[in-house]
């Protein structure tokens, strides 16, 4: 579920004291703008270049938080940057249904 990895880990920080780790996670949405959200929802792994993160923070972590931020239904698509809930998944990114076909007929 979404959130569910970042809400474990803001718990085990919190359980263990790590003050620092803790306000990170709190403040996460200073660091990470609302258009790199949509780049880790895309699985765009170039977003790490732009961010400065502390090294405990994983992608996995990244990605939970990041599906939090997100309003709409469906996966976002890497080609229209809309969001879907019908489409496929290629190399792990996600096309919506629409650019599929749209690519299909190209061909
Ligand atoms: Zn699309």
């Amino acid at each position: 579920m979404a959130g569910e990895l970042f809400e474990k880990k803001l718990l085990e920080f919190t359980r263990r004291g790590n003050i620092e780790r803790v306000r990170w996670l709190e403040n996460i949405n200073k660091y990470i703008l609302p258009s790199h959200v949509k780049r880790i929802l895309r699985n765009d792994k170039t977003v790490l270049q732009e961010l400065v993160l502390p090294k405990w923070v994983t992608w996995d972590l990244l990605y939970d938080w990041a599906l939090t931020q997100k309003k709409e239904k469906g996966r976002l698509c890497v080609l229209c940057d809309e969001y879907s809930e019908v489409g496929i998944e290629y190399n792990n990114k996600f096309i919506c249904e629409y650019c599929f076909l749209k690519l299909k007929n190209l061909k």
